[in-house]
């Protein structure tokens, strides 16, 4: 679903990103590891062009990810889940879930706040609907984030260290909607610290320093047979 090839990145004259070749299968959940500042965030803001990069190229669905009259479609099927939520202050639950449907895919406004309900009843936010964002938990924001993103119906979503922001108690309720997500089939691609999560749910994990994917592989080799040094002493510090 998603092809990334030789792609490369630089701020400046500094090399973000090197040579990374990546390609994502439908309905893959792909968890990104990797120390600070080696490329992470980066990388996926690359995918949907939130980035400019210099070499290479990316493709969804077999197009090509450029600047032009199709990145908009390209962008309305491939959603972000930031690390701070980014919810609109000044809109309620439901019309934060509902806003992007209408102004983007023309549903008329009862649809789309019906199809609102919906994903807030499988986010457990059901009850907060006319609440504004500001009363809400970090974990509650997030799973709203999450909702609207998926009331886009977005064939990938990318997160972006969603569960950094929130307090220890409120990782697991977070966790566990983006675990349900995974199972509903949506390409996943987050990049987390969760290792847990990456042990459970991620098909693939990839272990990224210095801007080049460094090793990859299905979670269960990663993590007990881990090939390359560097990820060796990764895992060793954070485990
Ligand atoms: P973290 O785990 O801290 O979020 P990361 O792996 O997501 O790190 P990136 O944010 O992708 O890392 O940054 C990769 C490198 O690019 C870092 O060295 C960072 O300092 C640099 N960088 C990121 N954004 C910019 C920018 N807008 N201008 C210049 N340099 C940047
Ligand atoms: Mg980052």
């Amino acid at each position: 679903l998603i092809e990334v090839e030789r792609l490369g990145k630089f701020y400046g004259k500094f090399q973000a990103l090197a040579d990374i070749d990546l390609t994502i299968e439908q309905g893959e959940v792909v968890v990104i590891l990797g120390p600070s500042g080696s490329g992470k965030s980066t990388l996926i803001r690359c995918i949907n062009l939130l980035e400019v990069y210099q070499h290479g190229h990316i493709r969804f669905a077999g197009e090509r990810v450029e600047p032009g009259p199709r990145l908009a479609a390209v962008r309305s099927e491939v959603g972000m889940v930031f690390q701070n939520f980014n919810l609109y202050p000044h809109l309620s639950v439901i019309d934060n879930v509902a806003l992007a449907p209408v102004r983007v895919r023309g549903l008329s406004r009862i649809d789309a706040r019906k199809r609102a309900n919906v994903l807030l009843e499988r986010v457990g936010m059901a009850g907060h609907a006319n609440k504004y964002p500001t009363q809400l938990s970090g974990g509650q924001q997030q799973r709203v984030a999450i909702a609207r993103t998926m009331a886009m119906e977005p064939r990938a979503i990318l997160f972006d260290e969603p569960t950094s922001a929130l307090d220890p108690e409120m990782v697991g309720e977070v966790l566990d909607v983006m675990q349900t997500l995974a199972r509903s089939g949506v390409t996943m691609v987050v990049v987390t610290h969760e290792m847990g999560f990456a042990r459970q749910v991620a098909d693939r994990v990839i272990f990224m320093e210095s801007g080049r994917i460094v090793e990859q592989n299905a979670p269960e080799p990663f993590f007990n047979a881990p090939q390359e040094p560097r990820t060796q002493a990764f895992l060793r510090a954070i485990l």
